[in-house]
């Protein structure tokens, strides 16, 4: 796939951070996000007719109905998790698997929970065969997080919740961010920012307004 594609995707990423900055707080993303966003082949994680738009800043259906995110979303959504090389990341909502990579590119591992069995196994496949070997993925319903792994240093969902799951804000470090879109499906939803300071207080901010996929699982029915 040519660099041109992938360069102009970096281009329009920083185009929208210029955009929106004034909501989300970043007018520039750390290069250590750019670097992965250049370097995790974004080809690899779509279905194979869906190749020539790879690099467009869009979201792109994956199969069973769902989607992998936007790039500049992708690359917002990293950068406001503050990501560090000693970090243990927890993902809801693996879909293709793009997101893990982008992240495990920049913290110690990274694991990662879908809901849909074949997306889970595809992805956990795709990432093998890539050489993602610090993600580990996990199926099942990521509402409840993984609580034999935590806490985390940082949480990001990447599905719209209609409330933040209280066993994630548990489950987050002191010191930790978790990312999530919260929100009616496919109608008004924030991404919203929560940030737990070291007595274990949270504080929440809403980033940008956003279009997720629904979280879905037990507690949203
Ligand atoms: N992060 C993904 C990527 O990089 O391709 C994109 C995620 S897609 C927008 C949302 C994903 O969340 C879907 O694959 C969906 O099946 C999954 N999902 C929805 N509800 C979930 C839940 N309760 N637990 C785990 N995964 C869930």
């Amino acid at each position: 796939m040519g660099s041109a594609k992938i360069k102009q995707m970096l281009r329009t990423i920083e185009l929208e951070c210029e955009s929106t900055w004034r909501m989300t707080g970043r007018r520039v993303l750390r290069q250590s996000v750019m670097e992965a966003m250049a370097n995790v082949p974004r080809e690899e994680f779509v279905p194979p007719d869906i190749k020539p738009f790879a690099y467009d800043n869009r979201a792109l259906p994956i199969g069973n109905g769902q989607t992998i995110s936007q790039p500049f979303i992708v690359a917002l959504m990293t950068d406001l998790l503050d990501p560090r090389q000693e970090h243990v990341i927890l993902e809801v909502g693996t879909g293709s698997g793009y997101q893990a990579a982008i992240l495990s590119t920049l913290v110690k591992s990274v694991f990662s929970i879908e809901i849909i069995s074949q997306l889970a196994t595809q992805a956990a496949n795709r990432l093998d065969r890539l050489g993602y070997h610090n993600i580990k993925v996990i199926q099942g319903d990521g509402y409840q997080g993984l609580p034999e792994q935590a806490p985390f240093d940082g949480i990001i969902v990447t599905a719209a919740a209609s409330h933040v799951p209280i066993p994630l804000k548990e489950q987050l470090k002191p010191g930790g961010k978790l990312i999530i879109p919260v929100g009616l499906p496919f109608a008004h939803q924030e991404l919203l920012l929560i940030s737990k300071n070291r007595k274990g207080q949270l504080r929440t901010r809403s980033a940008l307004d956003v279009a997720f996929v629904p979280l879905t699982g037990q507690q949203e029915q």
